[in-house]
């Protein structure tokens, strides 16, 4: 563990010094307030400091203000260094934003026990952050196959279309539906179900490059976001993305399941300001023209060429074009 000194004095700071190296912390250590300011500026900075209260450059106080305005994510336990004649304002330091103090001359056991308490405080500080962390994945992610959930994947659509629209590139959007997986479930079960949504997930993530966006957007219908990709390059990509999930049926204790799926592909082209859920709207066009002409296949959905709108405009479209691409060969 990382620890912050700074101490203007020049026999208080090599004795700081030379008892924290001593218990095994790697010292930062600094002559004046300028220093530790900048020091804890970092990206990876200390996250407990000792500061001398009365230092040149920042007092020890000023920087505990400092770094509380700004609040950042990780926080630096702050064990402020005080004289004797300083007690009475020991409010005022923990008013500025001190965790704990410590008067000159300290006392060797003493400070021990109160970086324990210190470094507690931050390793309690990590667990929650942690936690937080995990149940923000959690609220983001479908819990049967780990995919981003409808509304995160949504999110994915909206960024990117945003992003898409400034940086000029197209963003593809592929709804992909498992073929007839009611007969699955009624065959094989429910489980044997689950067990082939979560194969086909794997399957698509495989097939994805780890910019590309993958959610499930209901039931056995997921949604792909696909940044940077034209009409051209979606087609290929769906139908890999096709292949990969036919290409052999899927293990599921003692049965094996054949599985295929339809597609339905639309671009955001350059140029065009493009709602999340009017892409959407046209893949899905796409995929029930997929389903309609025999499933386990592509199909593309286009705009017509006028299509090129100011800021809030509803789109217009033209009529399907079902690309063909797939040779469909496996039985619905
Ligand atoms: P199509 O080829 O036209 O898409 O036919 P389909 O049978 O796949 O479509 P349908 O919409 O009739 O059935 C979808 C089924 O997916 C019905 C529903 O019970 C099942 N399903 C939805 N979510 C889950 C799930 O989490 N687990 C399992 N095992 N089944 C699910
Ligand atoms: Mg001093
Ligand atoms: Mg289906
Ligand atoms: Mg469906």
């Amino acid at each position: 563990m990382r620890i912050l000194i700074a101490e203007d004095s020049g026999p208080s700071r090599l004795l700081l010094e030379r008892i924290l190296a001593d218990w095994g912390y790697q010292v930062v250590s600094c002559k004046d307030g300028a220093c530790a300011w900048q020091e804890l500026q970092k990206e990876n900075a200390p996250r407990l400091a000792i500061l001398d209260w009365m230092m040149p450059g920042y007092s020890g106080l000023e920087i505990c203000r400092m770094l509380r305005q700004k609040s950042p994510e990780a926080y630096t336990y702050i064990l402020l260094l005080t004289s004797k004649s300083q007690k009475e304002d020991l409010v005022e330091g923990m008013e500025a934003g001190a965790d704990d103090y410590l008067t000159k001359p300290f006392d060797q056991h003493e400070l021990r026990a109160r970086l324990r308490a210190g470094i507690r405080i931050l390793n309690l500080q990590a667990e929650l952050l942690a936690a937080r962390e995990e149940i923000r994945q959690q609220a983001m992610r479908d819990s049967l196959t780990g995919l981003w959930n409808r509304r995160s994947i949504l999110e994915v659509l909206t960024r990117e279309l945003v992003r898409g629209f400034r940086e000029r590139t197209p963003v593809a959007a592929l709804m992909m539906d498992l073929d007839h997986f009611k007969q699955i479930n009624d065959t094989y079960g429910h489980l044997a179900g689950d067990a082939v949504l979560q194969e086909a997930s794997r399957r698509l993530l495989n097939s994805v490059r780890t910019y590309d966006g993958v959610g499930r957007y209901g039931g056995e219908e997921f949604l792909i976001v696909l940044p940077g990709c034209d009409e051209t390059s979606i087609l290929h990509r769906a139908e890999a993305m096709r292949l990969a999930i036919c290409e052999s049926p899927v293990v599921a204790g003692d049965v094996t399941i054949p599985v295929t799926a339809s597609f339905g592909a639309a671009v955001c082209p350059v140029n065009c300001q493009l709602e999340s859920l009017a892409l959407i709207a046209l893949a899905d066009e796409a995929l029930y023209e997929a389903k309609r002409n025999g499933r386990n296949r592509v199909s593309f959905r286009g705009f017509s060429p006028a299509y090129s709108l100011p800021t809030g405009t509803s789109p217009t479209y033209s009529g399907a074009t079902d690309v063909a691409l797939s040779p469909a060969n496996e039985p619905d």
